[in-house]
């Protein structure tokens, strides 16, 4: 099950969520490294939904598949890009993966400066895709905290997130040692080093048992 990933390189939130032309939605427009483009990739394997040209370009990306969380759920997402100046190699029904670059900053309506305004919505994409909030601004449907659905990973770079905690993609391996065994039922017990989520490889008939001593 994918993670979605934070989708620009470099982290540097220039306007957070209910904020300005923000409110009352958890939309944030991102800056990347500079004053020049810079790329943005798909959060997740997806397909493009919906293409709005008459505004900002914006873009609908739906998970293809259910995706996990940071905050431990696990639903269809669905993100709004804006800003991009030009979507002409894009189509509804385009299939992106994850990590491919599909979008782009820009300035396309009136945007003051190249960034990205995007916005998470959780399940899948609904209706016309988005609504106008009770600011009078348009918002995607189920809004959600990007920090609530977007993950970071070992190559983003963080500039400013804005005051935002988002949670970390861990890559290192842990190998499980015998803490305790118990002899006759030859039980090996990890102790988590630290509250977090483990993947554990199995193999074919091994048993996993988990159990928590405090
Ligand atoms: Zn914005």
């Amino acid at each position: 099950m994918e993670k979605p990933i934070f989708p620009m390189e470099y982290i540097r939130i220039t306007q957070g969520y209910n904020e300005g032309t923000h409110m009352g939605s958890y939309a944030i427009d991102n800056a990347g490294k500079d004053t020049s483009i810079s790329d943005v990739k798909a959060p997740f394997t997806g397909v493009i939904k919906k293409i709005y040209q008459n505004d900002a370009n914006e873009v609908w990306l739906e998970s293809k598949e259910i995706v996990e969380y940071p905050d431990g759920t696990k639903d269809y997402m669905t993100i709004m890009f804006a800003h991009d100046n030009d979507v002409n190699d894009l189509f509804v029904g385009k299939v992106i993966k994850q990590n491919d670059t599909f979008y782009h900053e820009g300035t396309k309506g009136n945007a003051t400066g190249n960034h990205c305004h995007f916005e998470c919505g959780k399940g899948k994409f609904t209706d016309n895709g988005w609504h106008k909030n009770n600011s009078g601004y348009w918002s995607i449907n189920n809004g959600k905290k990007p920090e609530d659905c977007l993950w970071l990973n070992d190559k983003n770079i963080i500039i400013d997130t804005h005051g935002y905690k988002f949670k970390k993609i861990s890559t290192e391996t842990v190998e499980i040692k015998p803490v305790v065994t118990d002899n006759k039922k030859n039980e090996k017990i990890f102790i988590a080093p630290k509250t977090d989520l483990y993947g554990v490889y199995l193999k074919e008939k091994q048993e996993l048992v988990i159990k928590s001593t405090k």
